[in-house]
């Protein structure tokens, strides 16, 4: 059974550290912050062996090169990561990758870089979707475009709707709101903002989330509802996609 760590990072980031007992190998997921993984890491008695990147953002990658010096860890990227740390592995969409006995598969999720990818392990439930998917939310769309972005969030869709997905920031109160914005009379949305509040309140963390509940309640994930779909496209779900996006980005 895998073990997972999630500890805040930077200011809204969070840290994942994946660890198997079996291997007693340990993944860092994303490197936000390489002296606070190390210090994570050693807390729990665990040595950092591998690397897994979902893109090459400096919150997602910056603390690589910290954290192969530290451990020799082995870093498994997409090839954008090239641009600010060194790759021992490069991987994409249908790529498997090995931690111990356990397996993840890679996903291509881009649209908020273009190299973006998310680990998903289907024997363990889980998949770490860096910044394509948050909690009542998506990435901002920086690189890609929105067919793009949208075939990515049907990759995501098309998991296992018990999937645990862990995000990389804790986004979801200003999510929530802007989600009840564009999605006014969805009464499951409603039931979780107020959760997110009451949670957040208390200083709790809102991911990981599941994959069920985004997909009844996340408007990017529901760009082909035909709700939100007269209300903010009336063409395609990529088109309603782009105006959520757009919207989100003003809102
Ligand atoms: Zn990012």
């Amino acid at each position: 059974m895998l073990e997972i760590h999630q500890f805040p990072c930077l200011s809204d980031n969070y840290g994942f550290l994946l660890h198997d007992p079996d291997s007693a190998e340990t993944a860092a997921i994303d490197t936000p912050d390489g002296d606070e993984y190390l210090k994570q890491a050693k807390a729990k008695g665990w040595r950092i062996t591998q690397i897994w990147n979902t893109h090459w953002h400096p919150d997602h990658a910056g603390g690589n090169e910290a954290i192969v010096e530290a451990t020799g860890a082995a870093t498994v990227a997409p090839r954008e990561v090239e641009k600010i740390a060194a790759i021992d592995r490069v991987v994409g969409n249908g790529d498997s990758v090995s931690l111990g006995a356990h397996e993840a598969r890679v996903i291509d999720v881009s649209g908020h870089t273009n190299g973006h990818i998310a680990y998903h392990l289907p024997d363990d439930g889980i998949a770490f979707v860096g910044d394509s998917v948050f909690a009542l939310g998506c990435g901002r769309m920086f690189e890609g475009e929105p067919r793009q972005f949208w075939n990515s969030l049907e990759r995501i869709r098309s998991l296992p709707g018990d999937t645990t997905l862990y995000c990389a920031h804790e986004y979801t109160q200003a999510n929530a709101k802007f989600a009840l914005h564009a999605d006014p009379d969805n009464v499951e949305l409603q039931h979780y903002a107020s959760e997110v509040e009451a949670k957040r309140a208390e200083g709790r963390p809102t991911v990981p989330t599941q994959l069920s509940r985004e997909l009844q309640t996340n408007p990017f994930l529901r760009a082909d509802d035909a709700a939100l779909r007269d209300r903010w496209g009336g063409v395609g779900p990529a088109e309603t996609f782009a105006a959520l996006r757009a919207a989100k980005d003003n809102f």
